[in-house]
This record gives C-alpha cells, structure tokens and sequence, in this order.
C-alpha cells in the first residue's frame, strides 16, 4: 500500500502554520501575499479588500509596491473588478494581449500597473470569500508573459480558500476580543456603580442614626435629614442618568419626533439649573436667536442635550466663574454651544470624553460628582437626529462644547 507522506513537514502545514500564527487581519493578509509570492514564483502580490459602500476595491497589502495607497473602481473593467464582481479565479498568461475570451468585458486595467510603476504581464487572481461572501482579492503578477501554469493558478484559489478560513477565525477572535471588552467595560461599570450608589446611601444611613438619636435637637435634626435629602437626590440622579442612557442606548423614543424650538428649551434648562449655579456661584448667560430654525427631534429627549452640557459647564467651573448658553442658526441647522470658564480638558484627553464612563483625569482628581455617561447619551441623541457634537478646550482657562443640528420643519 502506498505510504502517504506526513502532513506536517508538508508546504501546506507551514501556510497553515504561518497563517494561522496571525490572528490580525493586516498580518494575514501579507503573509497570503508572502506565500501566493513563494508558491507561485511571483514577483509581486496583492491583496484588494472591496469597500461596497465606495464601490472601491482597496490595495491593502501590495508587495513590491509599499506605501501606495491603491484604489480602484469596483467594476467589471479590471481584473481584480471582475474576479471580485464574478467570483471567479482568472488566470491570464499575457495581460497586454485580448483578454475577450475570459470574459468580453474583461480587459487588463493598466492604471493599477501606471499608479505602481509596474508592467504585468502574467498574472493569477482569486477572489477571497470568508463565510461564502467575497471580501477582497488575491492576485500574483509577473512582468513576463507566460509564467503561472494552470497548477499554479489552482494553488492560488488553494491559497485564496485557506486565507478565507483564517480571515474567518481571525474574524472571531476579534469578535471575542471585542465581546471581552465589553464585558470588562461593564463589569468596570459595575464596581464604578457599586461604589458610587454605595457611598451617598451609606451616607444616609449614618445621618438617619444620627437624626433618630437627635430627638431632643430639633434644628440639627432639621439639619440632618436636609443633608439626607441631599444625599438622596444624588443617588436618585446617577439612577436616572442611567436609565436615560440605557433608553438612549436602546433608540427608544421617549417622546414625539417634531419640530422643536431649541430657543425655548435652552431658556427652560438654564430655569431649571438655577439652584445648582446658585450653590456653585457660576453665573449663567443665555444668548438665543429667536430666529434659529426649530430642529426635528425627539422632543422627550432634547431637555437632556441641554440639561446635560449645562451641568457639567456649571459642574466643572469654579466660584466666581461663567457659563455662556448660546443657540443660534448655522449651515442649515442650529448651532448650540455651552462656554465655560472652568477648568477645562487636558488635550490629550479630549478625544475619550465621548467614550462610556470616561473621566478626565483633572475632574476625577478634584472628587466632582459624575458617571461619564452624559456626554455618551448627548452624542447618541445628536447623531441620531442627524447632528454632530464636538468640543474644544483649554485646560484651566475653559471649554466651548457645540452641538449642531439639521433645521428640520414639519412635513421634513
Ligand atoms: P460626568 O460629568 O458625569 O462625569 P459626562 O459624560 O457628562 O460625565 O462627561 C464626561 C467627562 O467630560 C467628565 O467627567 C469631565 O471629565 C469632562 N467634561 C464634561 N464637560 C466638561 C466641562 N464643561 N469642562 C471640563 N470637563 C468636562
């Protein structure tokens, strides 16, 4: 009986070896570049990742080509088009010549050979499927006619096939990688909750001991339970900040999407922070133009964009500090900025405050109250409505958050 040779030792055990060593996209797909390169005799490979959105194909590793970028138009004029559009393997043995019996649309693209200074000739191509749905192409050129044989182009398809399982397990790593974040930010989430919930009722708790043995005291009973009702409120406000995100988060519609006056609400928000600016000293400006457009937006939802940028304008600056409400038109839309001159965001920082439970590091230090959820649950309701959000900041002198939305009238 014939003996079958080891699989390992075998150049298929060591493409699977070094694919499967890459569990990142990038990696991988040079690696089935190296390889298409090594097992073909190539001299250049490349691997296009299709981006159906742009109807582009997209060069993402090119080897012999570095540092290109290469896009190409996703249609059927190219070969790497063709391969992607048809799913099928092509190999040509001289790209110069009439390419009509592949396929009569079919024709060699000799932009892609003019953007990397590279006359094919030769050249093999293979579409990329991961879980049945072609996600790019492989293809290896020579600049010689003649050069792949027809074994050749079936350990590319070989090669391309492989690449797709890999992609795939690469694919599910990520995925597990992903899920593992998630549920580290929530289990982060959780302590932070814990802690947050805990310390204001332990509070309570000790202030109601206190209050109950303080019977023959009426003014420090009084006392007690004001700060009680205090501590209270905070533990009521992180709850409910909570459950607005979750029904953010959930896209639920807390009210009825029309038009709303953005003048109004800003006047109402700043009304309803007047204890809070008068406890921290901050005065509050408005400045609105009446003739803003009204924005189409879920109007149960709105109070909390201005709610939540004023706070924290008021929450971050120091006594004696202003805060400055604006809304006018802009572009189209609304444009509503929150000034501060508080104590601003350190610039490297920046760019995390949209991000789930993330502080600044100067507001953690100063011990201000806060979850890092509001500035989530704005960018969430803004986007939704078509709207961008953005900010700038000076550390220590102050910050302008703006949020911009589309003008939006009944019948829109
Ligand atoms: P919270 O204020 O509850 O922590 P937010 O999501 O509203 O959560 O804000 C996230 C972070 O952005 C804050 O913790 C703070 O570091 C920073 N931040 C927000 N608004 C301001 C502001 N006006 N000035 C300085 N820092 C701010």
């Amino acid at each position: 009986m014939e003996q079958r040779p080891p699989f390992r030792g075998t150049a298929w055990y060591s493409i699977l070896e070094s694919l499967l060593g890459q569990v990142d996209r990038e990696p991988t797909l040079r690696a089935v570049a190296e390889l298409a390169c090594k097992e073909l005799g190539a001299e250049r490979a490349t691997v296009f990742l299709v981006d159906r959105t742009r109807r582009l194909l997209r060069g993402t590793v090119a080897l012999g080509t570095e540092g290109r970028p290469l896009e190409i138009p996703l249609d059927e004029d190219s070969v790497a088009g063709w391969v992607c559009l048809t799913g099928r393997a092509v190999r040509i043995d001289d790209a110069r010549g009439d390419l009509s019996a592949f396929d009569p649309r079919l024709r060699h693209d000799d932009r892609v050979d003019r953007l990397v200074g590279y006359a094919t000739r030769s050249l093999c191509a293979t579409p990329l499927r991961v879980r049945g749905e072609i996600i790019g192409v492989l293809e290896a050129l020579h600049p010689e006619p003649g050069r792949f044989s027809a074994q050749d182009a079936e350990r590319l398809e070989d090669l391309g096939a492989v690449a797709g399982l890999v992609l795939h397990v690469a694919g599910l790593y990520q995925d597990i990688k992903d899920l593992r974040e998630v549920e580290r930010r929530k289990s982060d989430f959780i302590d932070l909750l814990a802690h947050e919930i805990k310390e204001p009722i332990a509070a309570v708790q000790m202030l109601a001991d206190f209050a109950m043995e303080m019977e023959q005291d009426p003014a420090e009973r009084h006392r007690l339970l004001a700060r009680i009702v205090l501590r209270a409120r905070q533990v009521t406000a992180l709850v409910n900040e909570l459950l607005e995100v979750s029904r953010v988060k959930r896209g639920l519609v807390l009210g009825e999407v029309r038009p709303v006056d953005l003048t109004e609400l800003a006047a109402a928000a700043a009304r309803g922070m007047e204890d809070l600016a008068e406890r921290r000293a901050v005065t509050v400006r408005l400045e609105l133009d009446r003739a803003t457009p009204p924005a189409r937006i879920d109007d149960g939802l709105a109070p909390y964009v201005f709610s939540n940028l004023l706070s924290n304008a008021i929450k971050y600056t120091d006594g004696g500090g202003t805060v400055r409400l604006c809304v006018r038109p802009e572009a189209e839309g609304a444009l509503i900025e929150v000034f501060d001159t508080g104590i601003g965001v350190p610039p490297g920082e920046l760019r995390h405050l949209f991000r789930e439970f993330y502080r600044a590091s100067n507001a953690r230090s100063r011990g201000v109250d806060g979850t890092g959820l509001g500035l989530v649950a704005v960018k969430e309701i803004v986007e939704r409505y078509g709207g961008r959000i953005g900010v700038d900041s000076t550390l220590g002198k102050g910050s302008r958050f703006w949020v911009w939305l589309p003008a939006g009238r009944d019948g829109d």
